[in-house]
């Protein structure tokens, strides 16, 4: 009887240090949040964003002008790797971040690939329009941004 007493704490103590090292990572798990590790990183991957933002203003004096093959070197060449740069941003940050960047940048590539087509059908009013709408979202996705 006296064994089994003991056994049946031993059972006990067991099932007890089980259910704690299990309950423990749940305990432990913390919402994540932007480390200065993190938060540097996002800076280097934000630079070229921040690049592309100011030289997509060259497009105004481009629009102006009806340079449309310029327009289009401008929006193929230095704006050109901005879909690729969004993506990488995106992807370092926390995740209520990242869907809203992600939103954005699918609303900047529709607004570029609308100015590319008023472009090549030499449609000024259409493409100062998307340039305008992909400015704006371009700025609504850099305040997202954590700094
Ligand atoms: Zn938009």
């Amino acid at each position: 009887m006296s064994i089994l007493r003991s056994l049946l704490s031993l059972v006990l103590v067991l099932v007890t240090t089980l259910l704690v090292s299990c309950g423990n990572p749940d305990v432990a798990k913390v919402a994540p949040t932007y480390t200065p590790e993190r938060l540097a990183q996002i800076e280097i991957l934000a630079a070229p964003v921040v690049a592309a933002r100011d030289r997509i203003t060259e497009a105004e004096s481009l629009l102006s002008a009806r340079d449309w093959t310029d327009l289009d070197n401008l929006m193929h060449g230095p704006i050109g790797s901005l879909r690729r740069d969004l993506r990488y941003l995106g992807e370092a940050l926390l995740p209520k971040e990242q869907k809203e960047v992600q939103r954005l940048s699918q609303e900047i590539f529709g607004h570029i690939e609308r100015l590319d087509a008023a472009s090549k059908a030499r449609s000024y009013d259409n493409a100062a329009l998307q340039y305008q709408e992909a400015v704006k979202d371009l700025d609504a996705l850099l305040n997202v941004i954590p700094s």
